[in-house]
């Protein structure tokens, strides 16, 4: 069994230790690829510096809804700098739950542009948050037909079928929920992808409070869509992973 973790983000201060023994954990757990996302200035670099050091990890660089705040033009060259050593842009997106100024809305969705044309321009897919912002995000992505799509951690139910109408990948989080399940049986199998989201998105099972995620924890997400649909995990595994390998364009 072949599990891919298509969005997490391993750059964290909660990862200082070293990712050797996180590395180690996905071998164990048949995780053979994990996505990490940089989200701006300083953690695209280091994004970049621990892909390049484990054959496991590969990379999306971008600039996400909260660093679209300060000054992110420079980010464009870097991504484009770094086109042969990465697999996708993104983490990239707007966020209309944690800021609610127009001001702050407009200078999002300047950045959401930008890395939506260089991702078109550079060939490579778009990895998207939206928080209370999805009827905006499908507005601003669906006028960009050549860009392939990954909405991360999309649990709007109800717009996931408009989603998938658009060939888009809705990916699914390891954190139990209704619209979850709703979504893993709504959908085909080739609109569906798996991920972490470390180290975020874990709870501990005693107190119900944070934990820290890892990769090798994706298997509770294809779990889930194996339990909803009533099919086996190995063949989801299957299934799901190749549409995260061919949306990254990873080599087996
Ligand atoms: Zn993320």
């Amino acid at each position: 069994m072949e599990l891919i973790d298509s969005h997490c983000h391993l750059e964290h201060e909660l990862y200082a230790d070293g990712l050797d023994e996180i590395v180690a954990n996905m071998r164990k757990a048949s995780v053979s690829t994990a996505i990490t996302c940089g989200t701006g200035h300083e953690n695209n670099r280091k994004t970049l510096k621990i892909a390049e050091k484990y054959a496991e990890i590969e990379a999306c660089l971008g600039v996400s809804p909260y660093d679209a705040l300060r000054d992110w033009k420079s980010e464009l060259s870097v991504v484009k700098d770094a086109r042969d050593k990465i697999v996708g842009i993104g983490e990239i997106g707007l966020d209309r739950h944690h800021f609610t100024s127009p001001d702050e809305w407009q200078k999002q969705e300047e950045c959401f542009t930008a890395f939506v044309e260089l991702a078109e321009s550079l060939d490579l897919p778009v990895v998207v948050h939206t928080r209370k912002a999805e009827e905006r995000v499908f507005e601003v992505l669906s006028s960009y037909k050549d860009v392939h799509v990954m909405l991360h951690c999309f649990l709007i139910s109800k717009l996931a079928p408009e989603a998938e109408k658009r060939g888009w990948l809705v990916s699914l989080p390891t954190i139990k929920s209704k619209s979850r399940e709703k979504i893993a049986k709504a959908l085909s199998f080739e609109s569906l992808a798996c991920e972490t989201d470390s180290p975020f998105l874990w709870k501990d099972e005693k107190d119900d409070g944070f934990a820290r995620n890892e990769p090798a924890n994706v298997v509770e997400a294809y779990t889930a869509i194996a339990q909803a649909r009533k099919q086996p995990l190995e063949e989801v595994a299957e299934r799901v992973s190749e549409n995260a390998r061919k949306f990254f364009g990873l080599q087996k």
